[in-house]
């Protein structure tokens, strides 16, 4: 099985070339975000105080997270209930950016993310696949923007969906996500040593795609 890990930060607009990449390579794409944001989303409903260890700890015990596909779409499923429709708001985003940080919220998906990179060919993004999950993958792209960037295309994002928008706010909570997931102790953002680097703030997404897609060729 072939693996393909795009790390980066927050709004670097993974998920959308990931997809695309998975779509043109015919591999499954596994966005590791949505279920940190799964877990964030049990932790928010069940008012986990997340610096309790013991509290957090047990809470973990009890989560059981599955992934399945819909029309290619990936659906978390936590303890039996598809929750996809509800991870990608705000709170849930903010809860999962803090308790990812936490040993034992890591602990809980590092095994269901490698046994997916075992059975299928992936494309898979993050904050650490090329560093953690997946040291081995055959392909590791660092994908990045500035944050300036990253927040005009949120801002762009919600003001289409309909909704209100603050460009400075944006800006600040990416900036602050970012720094979280830089500093932490366990699986820090960063770039492995033999990612490639793109910084698509002047980029297209095909240009970003077909970056990618050429370096796939040259390594598989
Ligand atoms: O990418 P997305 O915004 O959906 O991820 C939600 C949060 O999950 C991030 O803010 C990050 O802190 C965390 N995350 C992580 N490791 C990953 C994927 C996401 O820590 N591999």
């Amino acid at each position: 099985m072939a693996s393909i890990a795009i790390d980066g930060p927050a709004g670097a607009g993974k998920s959308t070339i990931a997809k695309m990449v998975a779509k043109k390579l015919n591999y499954i794409y596994v966005d590791t975000g949505a279920m940190y944001r799964a877990i964030a989303y049990y932790l928010l409903n069940h008012n986990i105080n997340i610096e309790n260890d013991t509290a957090l700890k047990a809470a973990c015990d009890q989560i059981h997270i599955q992934i399945c596909y819909e029309n290619d779409a990936q659906q978390v499923i936590l303890n039996q209930e598809n929750v996809t429709p509800f991870l990608r708001t705000e709170e849930t985003g903010n809860m999962a950016s803090k308790s990812s940080a936490k040993a034992p919220v890591r602990a809980a998906l590092l095994d269901l993310q490698r046994n997916m990179a075992k059975n299928y060919n992936v494309v898979m993004d993050g904050r650490d696949i090329g560093t953690n999950v997946l040291p081995n993958a055959e392909v590791k792209i660092y994908l990045t923007a500035s944050s300036n960037e990253r927040a005009k295309r949120r801002y762009k994002e919600l003001i289409e969906k309909g909704e209100q928008a603050d460009l400075n706010k944006i800006e600040a909570d990416i900036i602050e996500r970012d720094t979280r997931d830089m500093n932490r102790e366990i699986a820090p953002l960063k770039q492995a040593e033999d990612a490639i680097f793109i910084d698509s703030s002047d980029m297209s997404i095909d240009e970003v795609v077909n970056t990618i897609l050429s370096v796939v060729k040259d390594n598989l």
